[in-house]
């Protein structure tokens, strides 16, 4: 069985570690350089990504886990995780940096400080079908490589739309938390199984 690691700085690593038991994989926390050579694959959670680029110096992490996915370990990072797997930041602050995983400009709190959250029907593009999505002060993907994949996209303020999913290589990154469902809903696993499909 594959063990799918959760980076357990800071974020919602809860919901994502009971997505990862529900694709039927074992979820482990990841806080140490160990714990992090132990896994398969890494999901970066949703949180602030000023305070996991932080977190990541302050124990050690950041240049051995830009170092494993730069080595081909499978990835994933939503909202404040897209903004750390991004190659450069639109809005960063405190020199903060990112781990360079996907060839993307990434820009923080896209939707507007006055859309703090929305629950959006997305286009599905990898399978034509739609994904209810929750976006929480949520970045979009400003411009990306051609060799970036597009999963789907979201109408932004400005009328325009954005993607808001990308794989590309060994990484996926969502504007959105693939790991929250609506009171009562079923989880919607897809984005999880696309990570499992990887490793
Ligand atoms: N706005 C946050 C950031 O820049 C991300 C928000 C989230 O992960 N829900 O890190």
């Amino acid at each position: 069985m594959s063990t799918i690691g959760v980076l357990a700085l800071q974020g919602d690593v809860r919901e994502h570690a009971a997505a990862v038991e529900r694709i039927g994989a074992t979820p482990s926390r990841v806080r140490r350089l160990a714990e992090l050579e132990a896994v398969d694959a890494l999901i970066i959670p949703g949180g602030e990504s000023t305070t996991i680029d932080k977190l990541l110096r302050a124990f050690e992490l950041f240049e051995p886990l830009r170092d494993r996915i730069h080595a081909g370990m499978p990835v994933m990072g939503s909202c404040a995780g897209m903004i750390m797997l991004a190659t450069d930041i639109v809005g960063a602050i405190d020199g903060q940096r990112s781990l360079a995983a996907i060839p993307m400009t990434v820009r923080r709190n896209a939707f507007g400080r006055q859309v703090d959250s929305s629950e959006v029907e997305l286009a599905w593009i990898p399978d034509g079908s739609t994904m209810h999505a929750t976006f929480i002060r949520a970045p979009w993907v400003e411009s990306c490589d051609p060799s970036v994949e597009i999963l789907a996209t979201a109408t932004g303020p400005d009328g325009a739309a954005h993607p808001v999913a990308v794989r590309h290589g060994n990484a996926i990154a969502t504007s959105f938390h693939p790991e929250i469902a609506e009171p009562g809903a079923v989880h919607d696993d897809r984005v999880h199984r696309l990570l499992l499909d990887l490793v």
